[in-house]
């Protein structure tokens, strides 16, 4: 794992988006996965900017999402509607090309992964609780996408997003570690002090599904940018 501790979610987001950007130029027709959350809107921002100054098409690009809540009640709730809104509407990418788990496709959305060539770049953010994706901690190392039961913790950290914590779904469904760990490249990002314990077992303990995020010490391109926040606990 390559680790790089920049000193703010700017140069961070610059730099993630330039690798997207790159990736672009020299493959016409990525795979991109994609994650929601807070922690990847700056990244997406710079790439939105990045690709109207030097005029990247994303027509031939495919996205997987890693995840998506199940029975949310309203449509803005949705994480479609979310990658809609931060970066899909202000791009060229073809609506019919961006691709999210539902209930009906399960393990057919691994496949379909698989038939569109496989993810070539997968941005992650991480939880506080070391999930990546929706694999919340205990997960299995060998899981492909499936339906979970969010954790108390998870939900109370997305609660933010809603105007009462009794609308935040119960239930997600999520790309498994296993779908996860296929993709070519890997980038995380972490930004913030409520990350550090959660970066700290991903960098310095034995992977372990205590630690879901920890699985990508087995990986072998991945890259992890975090702030000095996130970072705090590893010079100790
Ligand atoms: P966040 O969530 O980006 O909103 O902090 C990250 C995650 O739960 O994976």
């Amino acid at each position: 794992m390559k680790i790089n501790i920049l000193s703010t979610e700017e140069d961070i987001a610059l730099l993630c988006a330039n690798k997207v950007i790159n990736l672009i130029k020299n493959k016409n027709n990525a795979v991109l996965g994609l994650a929601t959350g807070s922690t990847p809107l700056k990244t997406y921002q710079k790439l939105i900017e990045l690709s109207k100054k030097e005029e990247i098409s994303f027509k031939n690009i495919k996205t997987f999402n890693l995840d998506e809540y199940v029975n949310y009640k309203n449509f803005k709730d949705s994480y479609k509607y979310f990658m809609y809104e931060n970066l899909f509407k202000h791009i060229d990418i073809n609506l019919e090309n961006t691709f999210f788990p539902n209930e009906n496709l399960l393990e057919k959305y691994d496949e379909k992964i698989i038939d569109e060539g496989g993810i070539d770049l997968q941005i992650l953010g991480i939880g506080a609780n070391g999930h990546i994706a929706f694999n919340e901690p205990n997960t299995s190392f060998n899981s492909k996408t499936h339906i979970v039961d969010l954790t108390k913790e998870t939900i109370n950290d997305n609660s933010r997003f809603f105007t009462s914590i009794n609308d935040v779904p119960k239930k997600a469904i999520t790309m498994g570690l296993e779908t996860i760990m296929k993709s070519r490249e890997i980038v995380l990002i972490a930004i913030g002090k409520n990350k550090a314990k959660a970066i700290y077992k991903l960098i310095k303990e034995k992977a372990n599904p205590t630690c879901p995020a920890s699985i990508l010490q087995n990986h072998p391109n991945v890259s992890i940018y975090l702030d000095n926040d996130a970072a705090s606990l590893l010079k100790k």
